[in-house]
């Protein structure tokens, strides 16, 4: 069930599944009008715009790639011309690609950068540009930037770049009342974490944290909900770890 509409707008970006999938229905079930960021998904992406609309919410699903810094600025367009402005931006676009660090190839390093890095860059430099007061910003970082494990360099790398800017970016706002802040969700059950792991291993990194389990998209959605939300307005420039204590 819809929340009264606040009419404020989101961006989720990479929405049409995984954790993104569960941004965009928790912020409609808020009350905001939320725009459903896609690179290659179209089908998942409808279908999660129309779930926020049998709900009662208001949707639009957006295809951009992010690391496309025309087509990102394009659906910031679409985005105001649609609904007259942008009021949230959860980064939330992402790949993960593991390897070790000498057996990494350029493409592996290329596309990571291109995403999640550059990605997140090309989003915030919009948002930085025509959020409106009140505005909140939301980067999806990870735990593993400070569990230095073996095979996340590279991933690693590129979320401590994108905590990195959060907090510059924080400064670089002043007297604009917007918040910036980084959620870090520990291991959380979507594809990004599941596929080709064996049950046996997941079934490790899952009683890692205390609390003994992995993360849903739901817990990490709840995170989001609290910084775009009103309870959210004083906290500014944080990197927020959601992962059940892991690290
Ligand atoms: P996921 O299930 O693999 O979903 C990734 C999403 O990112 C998809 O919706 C995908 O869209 C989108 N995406 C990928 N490349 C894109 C691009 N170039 N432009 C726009 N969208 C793009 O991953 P997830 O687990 O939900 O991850 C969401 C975020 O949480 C990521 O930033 C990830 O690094 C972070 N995270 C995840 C975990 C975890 O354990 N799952 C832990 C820590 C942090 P399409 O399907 O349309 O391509």
């Amino acid at each position: 069930m819809s929340a009264t509409q606040n009419n404020k707008v989101a961006i989720v970006t990479g929405a049409a599944r995984g954790i993104g999938a569960a941004i965009a229905q928790r912020l409609a079930a808020d009350g905001f009008i939320v725009v459903v960021n896609y690179a290659g998904s179209a089908q998942a992406a409808e279908v999660v715009v129309q779930d926020i609309e049998r709900a009662g919410g208001t949707a639009i699903a957006a295809q951009a790639n992010v690391s496309d810094a025309a087509a990102v600025a394009r659906m910031f367009d679409a985005t105001e011309a649609a609904y007259g402005g942008v009021d949230v931006l959860v980064n939330n676009a992402g790949i993960m690609k593991l390897a070790n660090l000498a057996d990494s190839d350029d493409a592996l390093f290329d596309s990571q950068i291109a995403i999640n890095l550059k990605g997140t860059f090309n989003t915030l430099r919009e948002a930085a540009r025509r959020l409106r007061s009140g505005g909140r910003i939301v980067n999806l970082s990870s735990s593993v930037v400070g569990l230095y494990q073996p095979t996340y360099a590279v991933y690693a790398a590129t979320k401590a770049g994108v905590e990195a800017m959060t907090h510059v970016l924080t400064r670089e706002l002043r007297g604009r009342n917007i918040t910036v802040n980084t959620v870090a969700p520990g291991p959380t059950a979507t594809s990004l974490f599941l596929d080709g792991k064996p049950q046996d291993v997941i079934d490790r990194l899952a009683k890692l944290a205390p609390l003994e389990r992995l993360g849903q998209p739901e817990d990490i959605a709840a995170a989001v909900s609290v910084l775009a939300g009103p309870d959210g307005a004083w906290i500014n420039g944080q990197t927020i770890r959601v992962n059940g204590g892991i690290i």
